[in-house]
């Protein structure tokens, strides 16, 4: 720094005088997981944010790297190529993909797109915690059902809870963070019922990992149901959570509304090209899915042979349903230097993550005793 430049002044405390909007004082922060932390002679694990546990391939590395000599351009602003590309790899038209900075993006931008002030928004709790923050961003009111005792959603109480006011339903599957995902017949069974001018968004950020026969696959519902949206991401089974980039499968017009609440250039050049790369890498990409929910059914055998209970998990991470006893074990999990995450006195979930990661989460588990 130069000595004539003035020394910059010390920063402004609070603004009183600013009007804000009451409704963020409501809100709660979104938190992110935890990092994880040394322990003396531990290979700490981060298994608090259900990421993949892999980095990117070399092929993904090297177009990253390429595209990054390019980011004194703008980025395309209408992501063509990427939805092109997304568009063959799913048999859909590319006007039929919205993409944002991540999906959870794209759900505030469909929230957006549906949503005037006092409208509502049905899901299931817990689910998502994103779900109830961008809805009262939004200016809407959160409608949130409870779970059943298997930790999965009660589709007729959720249609039960639709009302002239409804503009979007939010159905996680797999859901976050309690793993089972929802069934083709009752999903079936709750599209009946609800209105066609809702939005029902089926939330598959876990797909990839989804073996349970049963289970919804929320393109073949799509094709069916012109007020379906499907929402995806490349955060998790593609490795990419650090770029953000998620889409949205719609139909044509809703598709082109929530594009036209995207922030503009939103998703960077860098993103969009690793995104396509991956696509053409997808094969080498299952392997290590497979390698992952491989990992899962050991966890998941390893915890039923312990004589733990837990409710089924169809996703990349297991959920302990420990009430009161939450903060006990995710402190012994962080003892062990494994960084997991607690939903207060709900439960605990732990992302399915490197092997040896897994193989400690078994250990504690063991040590903790099952519940
Ligand atoms: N939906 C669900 C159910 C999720 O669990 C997450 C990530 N935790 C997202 C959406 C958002 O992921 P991203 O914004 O990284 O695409």
């Amino acid at each position: 720094m130069s000595d004539d430049v003035q020394p910059v002044p010390a920063a402004p405390g609070s603004s009183p005088t600013v009007r804000l909007r009451q409704v963020l004082g409501r809100m709660p922060d979104y938190k992110p997981g935890k990092p994880a932390t040394a322990r003396p002679g531990l290979t700490p694990y981060k298994l608090s944010s259900n990421e993949n546990p892999y980095g990117p391939l070399p092929s993904v590395l090297s177009t990253i790297n390429e595209a990054a000599a390019s980011v004194n351009r703008y980025p395309d602003m209408a992501v063509v190529e990427l939805r092109e590309r997304l568009g063959r790899a799913l048999s859909v038209s590319a006007d039929c993909i919205a993409t944002g900075t991540g999906s959870v993006a794209v759900l505030a931008q469909i929230v957006q797109a549906a949503c005037d002030a006092g409208d509502e928004v049905v899901f299931a709790w817990r689910s998502f915690e994103a779900y109830p923050i961008v809805t009262q961003l939004a200016g809407a009111t959160p409608v949130m059902v409870g779970l059943d005792d298997q930790a999965r959603h009660r589709l007729d109480a959720m249609a039960d809870a639709v009302t002239e006011r409804t503009r979007v339903v939010l159905v996680c599957t797999p859901n976050n963070p309690t793993g089972p995902s929802v069934h083709r017949a009752e999903l079936d069974a709750f599209l009946d019922r609800v209105p066609s001018d809702v939005i029902v968004v089926i939330d598959e950020a876990y797909v990839e990992f989804v073996r349970d026969p049963e289970s919804v696959r929320g393109l073949e519902v799509w094709r069916e149901r012109p007020n379906v949206v499907v929402l995806r991401t490349f955060s998790k089974a593609f490795g990419l959570a650090g770029l953000r980039v998620g889409f949205a499968v719609a139909h044509r017009d809703v598709a082109a509304a929530i594009r036209k609440t995207a922030t503009p250039f939103g998703v960077n050049s860098i993103a969009q090209a690793a995104a396509v790369a991956s696509l053409d890498a997808f094969d080498e990409l299952k392997e290590r899915v497979e390698s992952i929910v491989e990992e899962r059914a050991r966890v998941v055998q390893g915890l039923q042979d312990q004589g733990w209970k837990l409710p089924e998990s169809d996703a990349n991470f297991v959920w302990f349903p420990l009430g009161a006893d939450s903060t006990a074990f995710a402190e012994a999990c962080e003892e062990a230097g494994l960084m997991v995450r607690q939903y207060g006195d709900d439960g605990v979930r732990v992302t399915i993550g490197e092997t040896e990661a897994n193989t400690r989460l078994l250990e504690v588990a063991e040590a903790f005793g099952a519940r």
